[in-house]
């Protein structure tokens, strides 16, 4: 069975607007009035933008799979 698609949430408030994200990924964000945001409203499991929203460092970015509306980052139960 094909994994979920994803969903992208980015917190433009908290955004610092480093860019990293947008680098570290091919196409899946970008910078808009120096804020990040996903250029599709959702997207194909990605290891690369796991790793963005982990090493974001304001933490401005949620990943849900769109499916069910579950948050798979940050991890709300630890
Ligand atoms: S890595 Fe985080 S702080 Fe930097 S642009 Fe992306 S969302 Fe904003």
């Amino acid at each position: 069975m094909a994994m979920s698609e994803w969903e992208l949430i980015v917190d433009r408030e908290v955004c610092l607007g480093s860019g990293l994200c947008v680098g570290a990924t091919k196409g899946v964000f970008e910078l808009v009035d120096n804020r990040s945001r996903p250029t599709a409203s959702q997207c194909s499991p990605d290891e690369a933008v796991m790793l963005a929203a982990t090493s974001c460092p304001a933490g401005a970015i949620r990943i849900v799979e769109a499916s069910v509306g579950r948050t798979i980052f940050p991890d709300e139960e630890g």
